[in-house]
C-alpha cells in the first residue's frame, strides 16, 4: 500500500461546536420554557457555557469515559450538555423521560451513570428511581420551571463561578460520545454507544442536499426528543452548519408547535408521524391561522408516514413532508425518500408513491434484505425479507455485549424490519418483524392497511395488529381513532379497503378507540393493542384500562 499524505485530523464534536462559535457566534438557539416564555442564546453562548459546564463537571469528579446522564426535554441547557460532556472526553447518556422508573433505574444502572442533569420539572420522576442507582454520585437540577429546591445542586449556580475557556482535549475520534438505549419492546433495553466519528459523519451526511439538506440559512426545530437517537442528530447537524435551532421544550401539542414554527420562521422540522397527524388536523381546522411560508420540509420518520398525511400537507397547505427511515442503532439516518431524477417524469401519483417509501440509503449506509435462512434477496419490489444495514454510523455491538444475534456473521446489522427493495434501491417497510400478521401462513402488511385506512376522510389514526384466530392463527384487527365530529361504520371502512388488497387482507374486526396507546417514542404500541384486543376474535375483549 502506498500511504496517502493527508493530515490525521480527528472527527470530533469539538470541531463542530468550535466551528459554530467561530463562524456563527450570533446564530440563535431558541428554547420554549415550560411556562411558555422563550429563552434565547447564541452559538457563542453555547460554546462558553459548555466550557463552564465542563469545568463544573470536572469539579464534581467527572473523568474521561464517565457517563453523565440527562433527564431533560429539548432545550438550550440540554444542548450545552450534549456538547460539553463528550468534548471533555466523558459520555452523555440521554435518559428517556417517558419510561417507567423501573426501566430508567435498569438503564441508568446498566450504563453506570455517575452524574444526572435533570430538569426541575422531572425531579419527581428522578426521585422514583435515583436511590436504585448506586453509581449516581451527583444530581444537578436544571431550573427549567422555577428555582431548584434547597439542598440540591443547581445547574446555573454550579456553572456561574467557572471560566468559559476550557482546554478541550484532543480526542480519539473513535471514543464514545453519547449513549442512547433502544426502547426494548422485546427484552431489556440495549445501550447504543455512538462515537465522535459516527456522529460527525452522520451530521455531515445530514447536510447533503439529497439528504436533510441542512444549511446555515435553516431554522431547525427538532420535535423528536433529544433522548430519541440524539434528536436524530439535529443538534450536531445544526452546529456543523451554524443553523438557528428552535427547541419546543415540553410543549408538544399541535397549537404550541405551530405557534413556535410560525413565530421563529422554522424552515425544517422533524418528528414521528403521530406528532404531524395532530398538526395536520389542527391546520385543517384553522388553515389561515399560521404563516408557515418559510417551512421547506417536515422530516417524518420513526414509523411509516401515511401517504394520505403527506398528501394532505402538500395539497391543502403547500407543506412538503420528507420521509426518512432510521433506528437508534443507526444514529438514526439510514434511508431518505428523495425522488431520483429518472423518476421525476412520473405522474404525481407515481412520485408520491416514491416519496411515501422509506427511500434509498444515504452515502455510507448500505442496505440489503435477506430471507429467514439468510439468502440475499432480489431488488424486485416484491420479495419481502429482513432489512440489514451496515455503515460507519451503524452500531457494531451493544453495551455489555448483549443481543449479539442482531449481527450477521459477515458484519451486517439485522434491523428486524420486513421490507421490499425495488430496482432503484428504494426500501419499503411492510412491518417490524414482531408486528407482522401471519394469516394461514401468509404475511399481511399492517403498514399497508394502516396507510389505506388513514386515507379515509373520517379516520385520524389507524393501527392494525394481529388478533389470535382459531383457524388462521392470526387475523388483522384495526384500531381506529376518528377525526373530531366524524362517524363511520365497519361497512364504510371495508368498502374503502376493497379493491386495494387481496380479500384475505381485510381486517376481521375494527375497534373504535379514543387514543391508540403509544410507545415511549410516540409510536403505536401494538403489544398493548394485542394485550387488550388480541383475543377478541376468540373471546370478548378485555375492558380498556
Ligand atoms: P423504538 O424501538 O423506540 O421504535 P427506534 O426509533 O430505534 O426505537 O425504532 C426504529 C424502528 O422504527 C425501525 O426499525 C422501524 O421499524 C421503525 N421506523 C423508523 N422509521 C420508519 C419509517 N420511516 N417507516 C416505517 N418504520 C420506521
Amino acid at each position: 500500500m502506498t500511504p496517502g499524505r493527508m493530515m490525521h485530523f480527528p472527527l470530533t464534536l469539538t470541531h463542530l461546536l468550535e466551528r459554530a462559535r467561530t463562524y456563527f457566534p450570533r446564530g440563535e438557539i431558541v428554547s420554549r420554557e415550560p411556562g411558555g416564555a422563550l429563552h434565547r442564546e447564541t452559538w457563542k453562548d453555547v460554546y462558553e457555557r459548555a466550557g463552564k459546564l465542563a469545568h463544573a463537571l470536572e469539579r464534581l469528579g467527572v473523568k474521561p469515559g464517565d457517563r453523565v446522564a440527562t433527564l431533560a426535554w429539548n432545550h438550550h441547557r440540554h444542548l450545552e450538555a450534549y456538547f460539553a460532556v463528550p468534548m471533555m472526553g466523558a459520555v452523555v447518556h440521554t435518559l428517556n423521560l417517558r419510561l417507567h422508573p423501573k426501566e430508567l433505574a435498569y438503564i441508568a444502572r446498566h450504563a453506570e451513570d455517575s452524574v444526572v442533569l435533570v430538569d426541575r420539572s422531572l425531579l419527581p420522576l428522578l426521585d422514583q428511581f435515583v436511590s436504585d442507582v448506586p453509581s449516581i454520585r451527583h444530581v444537578v437540577v436544571i431550573p427549567d420551571d422555577g428555582p431548584t429546591p434547597q439542598g440540591k445542586l443547581d445547574y446555573e449556580q454550579l456553572i456561574a463561578p467557572e471560566r468559559p475557556d476550557y482546554a478541550w482535549p484532543t480526542l480519539d475520534e473513535h471514543s464514545a460520545a453519547t449513549i442512547c438505549y433502544t426502547s426494548g419492546t422485546t427484552g431489556n433495553p440495549k445501550g447504543v454507544v455512538y462515537s465522535h466519528r459516527s456522529s460527525v459523519l452522520h451530521a455531515l451526511t445530514a447536510c447533503m442536499v439529497d439528504s436533510m439538506g441542512a444549511s446555515e440559512h435553516d431554522v431547525l426545530m427538532p420535535v423528536v426528543p433529544m433522548f430519541h437517537a440524539n434528536a436524530w442528530g439535529w443538534p450536531h447537524t445544526a452546529a456543523c452548519v451554524g443553523a438557528k435551532l428552535v427547541f419546543p421544550g415540553p410543549k408538544l401539542d399541535p397549537e404550541s408547535l405551530l405557534d413556535l414554527m410560525a413565530r421563529e420562521k422554522v424552515t425544517s422540522t422533524a418528528g414521528v408521524p403521530t406528532i404531524w397527524l395532530g398538526i395536520l388536523a389542527m391546520l385543517d381546522a384553522n388553515p389561515k391561522k399560521w404563516d408557515l411560508s418559510r417551512l421547506r420540509q417536515m422530516v417524518v420518520g420513526g414509523s411509516a408516514a401515511p401517504p394520505s398525511m403527506m398528501e394532505g400537507f402538500q395539497k391543502r397547505h403547500g407543506i412538503t413532508v420528507t420521509h426518512a427511515w432510521g433506528m437508534t442503532e443507526t444514529n438514526p439516518l439510514g434511508t431518505i425518500a428523495r425522488v431520483k431524477r429518472e423518476l421525476e417524469t412520473g405522474t404525481e401519483e407515481e412520485r408520491m408513491a416514491v416519496r411515501a417509501s422509506q427511500g434509498y440509503a444515504v452515502p455510507f449506509v448500505e442496505t440489503r434484505h435477506t430471507s429467514d435462512d439468510g439468502k440475499i434477496l432480489p431488488w424486485d419490489a416484491e420479495t419481502m425479507g429482513e432489512l440489514e444495514v451496515r455503515g460507519p454510523w451503524v452500531a457494531s455491538s451493544y453495551l455489555g455485549e448483549e443481543g449479539k444475534d442482531r449481527w450477521t456473521k459477515d458484519g451486517w446489522f439485522k434491523t428486524g424490519d420486513v421490507v421490499t427493495i425495488d430496482a432503484h434501491g428504494y426500501v419499503r417497510i411492510c412491518d417490524r418483524s414482531k408486528d407482522v400478521i401471519k394469516s394461514g401462513g401468509e404475511w399481511i402488511s399492517s403498514v399497508a392497511l394502516e396507510n389505506a385506512l388513514m386515507s379515509h376522510p373520517a379516520v385520524l389514526e389507524a393501527a392494525v395488529f394481529a388478533g389470535r384466530h382459531a383457524k388462521w392463527d392470526e387475523r388483522p384487527i384495526a384500531a381506529i381513532v376518528l377525526k373530531k365530529g366524524m362517524t363511520v361504520t365497519e361497512a364504510d371502512l371495508t368498502k374503502h379497503l376493497e379493491g386495494k388488497f387481496a380479500k384475505f387482507w381485510m381486517p376481521d374486526a375494527y375497534v373504535l378507540t379514543e387514543q391508540i396507546p403509544r410507545t415511549s417514542t410516540g409510536k403505536f404500541l401494538k403489544t398493548k393493542l394485542r394485550e387488550l384486543y388480541g383475543e377478541m376474535l376468540i373471546k370478548p375483549a378485555k375492558p380498556e384500562k
